[in-house]
């Protein structure tokens, strides 16, 4: 069965692979399929789309979506969006305008613990892309005050930690309804971190099947045999798709590369026809 990834960054968000030498990565990788899911961007798309069309690469147009479900931040992957389209083009200007409002006060903070940063070298180590955390977290390790990103995330950055500054965030609702919008496919990235909030899984699941979610994201680099099998049955009870994806972003997740993820991810090309017909039988508005 040839292999497919349905969850990767380029350098328009947090990764370091430019779209070209992503599909080209993948296409070495023996990917058959590839979705480009940048953070909150679709700038990556065109070009994923050129050099697969050139490489013999199928390329699904991919978006992830933050939000937030009560106070826990998870993200949606959307699948088989138009990337030019206008309303998706005007809701992804105000999520950056939240970004640009949030990343300098957590420099602020970086500064205040003592880390001599400023929001200009996050600004020129990003370049075009969507600045993200992980930008940050290399101009901490660029600076030395931390040894990797993982790191700057462990002592800094993750969610809650001390230099954290939430931004405003979609509801659940919102980032699904925008998605189904656009004539794409929303389904729950890495639900292994849906495991921070008290719901369990299977009534966080059954909730965002009411607001439109169409499948989860089963099959992941870092869920263990036992998760996988246990997703997989929440979404036969549920009635949702499985999907999978390694979520490679090229130096940031050391190890986890496009198609095998840390070694062991095998996401199967057979996922890609039940996900083809939903959006045909639910063709945008
Ligand atoms: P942001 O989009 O600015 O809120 O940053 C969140 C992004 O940072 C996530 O989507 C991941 O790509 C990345 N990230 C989160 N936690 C870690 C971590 N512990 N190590 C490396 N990257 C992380
Ligand atoms: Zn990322
Ligand atoms: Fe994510
Ligand atoms: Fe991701």
């Amino acid at each position: 069965m040839p292999r497919i990834d349905l969850h990767t960054h380029t350098t328009a968000s947090d990764g370091s692979f430019s779209p070209e030498d992503l599909v080209r990565l993948a296409k070495q990788q023996g990917v058959t399929a590839l979705a480009v899911t940048d953070h909150d961007s679709v700038a990556g798309l065109s070009r994923a789309l050129a050099e697969g069309q050139r490489l013999g690469v199928e390329i699904i147009p991919g978006i992830e979506i933050s939000c937030l479900y009560e106070d826990i931040e998870l993200h949606i992957l959307g699948y088989f969006i138009n990337p030019e389209d206008p309303l998706l083009h005007r809701t992804l200007a105000g999520y950056l305008a939240s970004r640009d409002e949030r990343n300098p006060r957590i420099v602020e903070r970086l500064r205040a613990l003592g880390c001599d940063i400023t929001y200009e070298e996050v600004k020129s180590l990003a370049g075009a892309a969507t600045i993200g955390r992980p930008h940050i977290a290399k101009v901490l390790v660029r600076k030395g005050y931390v040894r990797s990103v993982t790191e700057a995330f462990d002592r800094y950055l993750a969610d809650g930690g001390p230099a954290y500054v939430a931004r405003v965030l979609p509801t659940p609702e919102e980032a699904i309804g925008l998605i189904r919008q656009v004539g794409g496919l929303p389904v729950l990235a890495h639900p292994v971190y849906a495991s921070r909030l008290k719901e369990p899984i299977e009534q966080v699941c059954a909730t965002l099947k009411r607001f439109g979610l169409a499948g989860i994201e089963t099959i992941y680099s870092s869920h263990t045999p036992q998760q996988t099998d246990h997703y997989r049955q929440v979404a036969r009870d549920l009635g949702l798709l499985v999907t999978g994806g390694s979520d490679f972003h090229g130096d940031s997740k050391p190890n986890l590369l496009v198609g095998t993820g840390y070694g062991g991810l095998e996401v199967p090309a057979d996922l890609l026809e039940p996900m083809r017909a939903v959006v045909k039988d639910h063709p945008s508005p």
